[in-house]
């Protein structure tokens, strides 16, 4: 690729490894030309189902928008960005393995709640009280004790 910097067509790789449970490279390159080094990241470009709203509406997987709400959920929590990423990789390979063209939205949002009950309880109860929105403090309440036992 053409360096970001001054455009030029000559980079070296200096350092290439591996980071997201192997999911992805992360190579670090010099530019021939001005010195420069920057990052880049290479990961496999899989097929994603597409989305079926609540509304019917089919919407083209987005990643963005899944790590958004685990970010949302996971504010000033003590998990890593590598932690996340990793769930969204978990996430995005459940998704691929069901196989289907099309998987309804309540499928991404039942495993980020499972992905956010293993990583962080407060998130997971942030979460849950958003997507699920809960009915009342009854139901909330025994939401967090099943998550005390
Ligand atoms: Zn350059």
């Amino acid at each position: 690729m053409h360096c970001p910097f001054c455009g030029a067509n000559d980079t070296k790789v200096i350092d290439s490894r591996l980071v997201a449970d192997g999911h992805q490279v992360r190579r670090r390159r010099q530019c021939l030309a001005c010195n420069e080094r920057y990052t880049t990241f290479e990961t496999a470009e899989l097929v994603m189902p597409r989305v079926i709203k609540t509304n019917g509406s089919r919407d083209p997987f987005n990643e963005d928008k899944l790590r958004g709400g685990i970010q949302r959920a996971l504010e000033k929590r003590p998990v890593s960005t590598d932690d996340i990423e990793r769930a969204i990789n978990t996430i995005k390979s459940r998704l691929r393995a069901t196989g289907e063209r099309e998987v309804p939205s309540e499928m991404i949002g039942n495993l980020v709640m499972e992905s956010l009950k293993e990583l962080d309880k407060v998130a997971y109860i942030r979460f849950a009280s958003v997507y699920r929105s809960f009915e009342d403090i009854r139901e909330f309440g025994e939401e967090i004790a099943k998550l005390e036992k």
